[in-house]
C-alpha cells in the first residue's frame, strides 16, 4: 500500500475559496506575457526562445542545474534537474512552451484577470501547467534535503506542431530511466491515463490529363477520388463508430482537405485528400494506415491508381492503472479533494511519446479545459492553477511505498 500520510504542500489547505497571492500566479502572468507562438503556424512568429530563457533564469536562481537541447535553429528544450541522489523514482514534469497563434484573440499577450480567471493566449494550453511545474520544482529546490526523489523538468518546444521537442528529449534522455512522468495539458484537474492517438495520411488518386473539350481522352482523378470518399464516409466511418475504448470513447475518421486541378480546361491527373484517423489505445498508427490502404484497395475498381502517404503518426496513451505514477497521482488528487478516478481524453499529448519511446509510465494532468484551448477567449481558473501547482509539488514529495 502506498503511504497514507501524503501531505499536501504549499498551503493547499488555504486554496479552497481563496486565490490569494500564490506565487504560481505571478509565474503564469509572466509566461502569458511572453509571446511563444509556434512558427509552424505563423511565419515570423517568435517561437519558444523567450519563454525558454525565462525558465532557465528561474532555474538558475533556484540553484537547479539547467541545460538546453537544441531542436531547431533558435528553438530549444530546457531541461532542469533537481538531483538529490534518488534516481530510482525520478519524476519528470513535462510541459510544452509553444502556443498556437493569437488569431482573433484580443490582448492575447496582456493577461487580463476577470472573475477569478486569467485570459490570454496559452493561459490554459499550457502555460498554467508550466507555471505550476516551475513553482513545484522551485518549492522543492528550497527543501531539497527532504525531497524523496530526483525531479526533472522538461519545458519542450513544438508540441503544437509535430512534437519535435519531446522526441529530442527522448533521444538524449533515455538513460534517465525516469520512473514516471506528468505531462501538463488542460485536463480540468483530472488524472488522465489514456488518450487517443492519430494516423494522419494523404490519399492520392491518379488519372490522365486531357483537354477538357475531349474529356473521354483523359481519366479524371477527381472522379476517381469519389470512390475513395464514398468508402470513407459510407463504410469506414460507420465501422469505426463501433470501435471504442472505455476511457477514450470512439475511434473516428475525418477528411479535412481536398486538392486537385490546376485549370478549368484540363482534366485533372491527380487529386489528393488529407485524412485524420483518430486511433484508440491498442491500435498502432502504422498498422491502421496499412489496413486502411488494403481495405480501400479491395473496394476500388481494379484499375484505380492510388497511393496512401503518411503525414503524421502518434500513438495512443494507455498507462497501466496499476503503475505507481497513476496510483500516487490519484492519492494526491484525493488528498486535494479532486476526482480520484483516472480518465481518458480524445486529444493527443507528449505523454504517448514518453510512454511509447521512453517506456516511461505517464499521466497527463493540468488546470483548465481543452474547450478553452486555442480559442478566442482562452482562459484558466486561478484557483485551479493553484491546485495544479499544489498537486505537482505534493506528488513530487510522495514517499516510496517500500
Ligand atoms: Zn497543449
Amino acid at each position: 500500500m502506498m503511504s497514507n500520510n501524503i501531505e499536501a504542500v504549499g498551503g493547499a489547505e488555504a486554496v479552497a475559496g481563496c486565490t490569494g497571492n500564490h506565487p504560481v500566479l505571478e509565474i503564469l502572468d509572466d509566461l502569458v506575457r511572453i509571446n511563444s507562438v509556434n512558427p509552424y503556424y505563423e511565419e515570423g512568429a517568435p517561437g519558444e526562445s523567450d519563454v525558454a530563457c525565462y525558465v532557465e533564469e528561474r532555474m538558475r536562481r533556484a540553484g537547479i542545474p539547467v541545460r538546453r537541447q537544441q531542436v531547431f535553429a533558435g528553438r530549444w528544450n530546457v531541461v532542469a534537474e533537481l538531483s538529490v541522489g534518488k534516481p530510482e523514482r525520478a519524476l519528470l514534469f513535462e510541459s510544452h512552451m509553444d502556443t498556437v497563434p493569437a488569431g482573433s484573440m484580443e490582448n492575447a499577450f496582456e493577461p487580463q484577470i476577470r472573475d477569478g480567471r486569467l485570459y490570454g493566449r496559452g493561459a490554459c494550453d499550457t502555460k498554467a501547467t508550466l507555471a505550476g511545474m516551475i513553482w513545484a520544482i522551485e518549492y522543492w529546490a528550497a527543501r531539497r534535503d527532504s525531497l524523496p526523489r530526483d525531479l526533472v523538468l522538461c519545458a519542450a518546444v513544438d508540441e503544437e506542431a509535430a512534437f519535435r521537442g519531446v522526441l529530442r528529449f527522448l533521444e538524449e534522455d533515455r538513460e534517465h530511466r525516469l520512473a514516471g512522468a506528468v505531462v501538463g495539458e488542460p485536463t480540468e484537474l483530472r488524472v488522465v491515463s489514456a488518450t487517443k492517438g492519430c494516423a494522419r495520411f494523404a490519399v492520392e488518386t491518379r488519372g490522365k490529363a486531357a483537354h477538357s473539350s475531349m474529356p473521354e481522352e483523359g481519366d479524371n482523378a477527381i472522379y476517381r477520388m469519389l470512390a475513395v470518399l464514398s468508402y470513407i464516409r459510407d463504410r469506414e466511418a460507420p465501422r469505426l463508430e463501433g470501435l471504442s475504448h472505455p476511457l477514450c470513447g470512439r475511434a473516428s475518421i475525418s477528411v479535412g482537405t481536398i486538392e486537385s486541378g490546376g485549370q478549368i480546361n484540363i482534366v485533372p491527373e491527380r487529386c489528393e485528400i488529407q485524412v485524420d484517423r483518430r486511433i484508440l489505445p491498442g491500435e498502432q498508427p502504422d498498422v491502421v494506415r496499412e489496413q486502411f490502404k488494403q481495405a480501400l484497395g479491395a473496394e476500388l475498381p481494379s484499375d484505380t491508381v492510388f497511393e496512401v502517404r503518411e503525414l503524421l503518426s502518434d500513438w495512443a496513451l494507455d498507462t497501466d492503472p496499476q503503475a505507481a505514477i497513476v496510483r500516487e497521482a490519484l492519492q494526491v488528487a484525493g488528498k486535494l479533494g479532486l476526482a480520484t478516478e483516472a480518465v481518458g481524453v480524445p486529444y493527443g499529448t507528449d505523454a504517448s511519446k514518453l510512454q511509447q519511446l521512453g517506456g516511461i509510465p505517464s499521466i497527463v494532468f493540468g488546470p483548465g479545459s481543452i474547450a478553452q484551448a486555442h480559442s478566442k477567449h482562452e482562459w484558466v481558473d486561478l484557483e485551479e492553477v493553484i491546485q495544479a501547482a499544489t498537486f505537482y509539488a505534493t506528488l513530487a514529495g510522495v514517499q516510496s511505498a517500500e
